[in-house]
């Protein structure tokens, strides 16, 4: 059966697990990610069709099936697993999306390594990609891509179908030209990006870099501009634009500008905030703690989130206030991502170091001042933590978003807790009511984070219910509604070929 809607998203929807010796389809274990959501739009649809990965010893004999259908909480929906050697998937994931793309994406120019990357191989994964998503299409669906190492999949999806109405979402930033046009492949991405009907952001400025980026490459012209709404304006974050372009024109065609920043699920977490299961974790952080106060960081172990320039200040405060040894704890949980790739295990033996020399500077019996930890918390487990910390303390570098400091304010039911803010996460301009911090300045860092621990009660609980509105207020549920009615919209627009032709006449 064909599909109304086709979600393009590098992961499959769910957890595939042997359980004597028969395949089961788990939900995810991480209930608070975008999969829900992305799924909760096929009960919308008459039916919806979901294209992932999954990995293959002989792509022609997979020994799966390619084809499965769904039927769960969400609806009927058709999962089309495209197969992939594990040489694919090293090239066009581990090599070219995260040694070559992450760190332009990121703004990284240093780290940035060109030489290994098989371009044919990315074109080859993202052309196959398009070609599972047009075959499962319903003439004039909507086919959504995710991300940035599907980046060509537009641009073949539309040569392969003309009528579909085709819409990206990039979960990262979007950096300047400057940055992006030190890849090679540039003018490729950008025509594959503007062949979809929308491109979506989390934040205006990642929406103005793609346009200047686009102009930088191509004859675009700018067809509608909006003010940014006050709410996303945050003068203390370097992110903040005044406003966007909404509409492009490239080729006679039109091209939308989105932005909408991804949430969290507030609901979900506030019921579990409530439940006797967190108050009971809740009470054994306490007594662990005792007079101590929580400091918490929380992050993949990736040089963009900042975690060794953090855990420095750390050491910097600890040396310059020793009226505060005994009476802070650092938890900070770095969790090793993409184990295999050599520039992560190097974050991770660097900050492993330096916790190690600060415990082994300050730490006396019964107090070590850091806690580290490389394997993920629990969901459950982390927002107990949540609700026990004085300060989150999240100082990504660069960030497209940043869900954490969100899941933060959304378990503070109590109304309290600081959070400390990288003004380069993509967060950041949403929240102004945060202690914003530039990572890249020491004096900056250390200051925050003293700030947050001297914090009066009222400022304290003033800045935690103006973060709680405005997480509340652009929630997951906002994100999934804002790319309903586009959707709608675009289904409602003139067909793609119709579209060319009436803006040429
Ligand atoms: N997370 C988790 N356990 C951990 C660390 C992180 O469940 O120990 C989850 C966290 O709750 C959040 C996600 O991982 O939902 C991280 O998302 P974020 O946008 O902050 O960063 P990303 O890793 O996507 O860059």
């Amino acid at each position: 059966m064909s599909s109304d809607l086709v979600i393009v998203y590098h992961r499959q929807p769910y957890e595939e697990v042997e359980e004597h010796g028969k395949t089961v389809f788990r939900e995810n274990k991480s209930p608070n990610g975008i999969v829900p959501t992305l799924k909760s739009f096929f009960g919308r649809v008459d039916h919806g069709a979901w294209i992932a990965w999954k990995l293959a010893e002989d792509v022609k004999n997979p020994g799966f099936e390619q084809r499965i259908e769904m039927n769960d909480v969400y609806g009927k929906y058709t999962v089309s697993r495209l197969p992939l050697t594990s040489e694919q998937v090293r090239e066009f994931y581990h090599v070219t999306s995260k040694e070559a793309f992450w760190p332009i994406l990121h703004a990284f120019k240093e780290r940035y390594n060109y030489d290994p990357v098989d371009w044919q191989n990315f074109r080859d994964v993202n052309r196959a990609f398009a070609e599972a998503a047009a075959a499962e299409a319903a003439l004039g669906a909507v086919v959504w891509v995710h991300d940035y190492n599907l980046w060509l999949v537009p641009g073949y999806l539309r040569q392969m179908r003309p009528d579909l109405r085709i819409a990206f979402y990039h979960h990262t930033p979007f950096p300047s030209a400057d940055m992006f046009n030190v890849l090679p492949w540039r003018r490729e991405i950008i025509e594959s990006l503007l062949a979809a009907d929308i491109v979506g952001f989390h934040i205006p400025r990642y929406a103005a870099n793609f346009v200047s980026v686009a102009r930088s490459l191509l004859d675009v012209t700018e067809v509608a501009r909006a003010k940014v709404p006050d709410q996303w304006i945050n003068e203390g974050t370097g992110l903040t634009e005044r406003s966007v372009t909404e509409r492009l024109e490239h080729n006679g065609r039109e091209v939308q500008v989105s932005v909408a920043p991804v949430g969290v699920d507030v609901d979900f977490i506030e019921e579990r905030a409530a439940s006797k299961e967190t108050a009971r974790l809740g009470a054994d952080i306490a007594a662990e703690l005792g007079d101590a106060r929580l400091i918490l960081s929380v992050g993949r172990t990736d040089y963009t989130k900042g975690g060794v320039e953090q855990l420095q200040s750390f050491e910097r405060i600890l040396e310059a206030h020793p009226d505060l040894h005994g009476k802070l704890r650092l938890m900070h949980v770095s969790v090793s991502a993409n184990r295999g790739m050599e520039v992560y295990a190097a974050v991770q033996d660097e900050i492993e170091q330096t916790a190690g020399r600060i415990n082994g500077r300050f730490g006396k019996l019964g107090w070590q001042p850091v806690s580290l930890m490389s394997n993920a918390v629990p969901f459950d487990q982390l927002i107990a933590y949540y609700q026990q910390a004085a300060v989150a303390w999240i100082t990504p570098l660069a960030d497209g978003m940043n869900l954490v400091c969100k899941e933060f304010i959304a378990s503070r039911t109590d109304g309290k807790g600081v959070l400390v803010l990288s003004e380069f996460a993509g967060a950041a301009v949403q929240l102004s009511a945060a202690v914003l911090t530039n990572p890249y300045s020491h004096r900056s860092m250390d200051h925050a984070i003293l700030a947050a621990l001297e914090m009066s009660d009222t400022d304290v609980r003033a800045r935690m219910e103006a973060l709680r509105e405005a997480v509340a207020r652009d929630d997951i549920g906002a994100w999934g509604d804002w790319h309903r009615i586009a959707f709608e919209d675009v289904a409602h627009a003139p067909a793609p070929r119709d579209q060319a032709s009436r803006l040429s006449a």
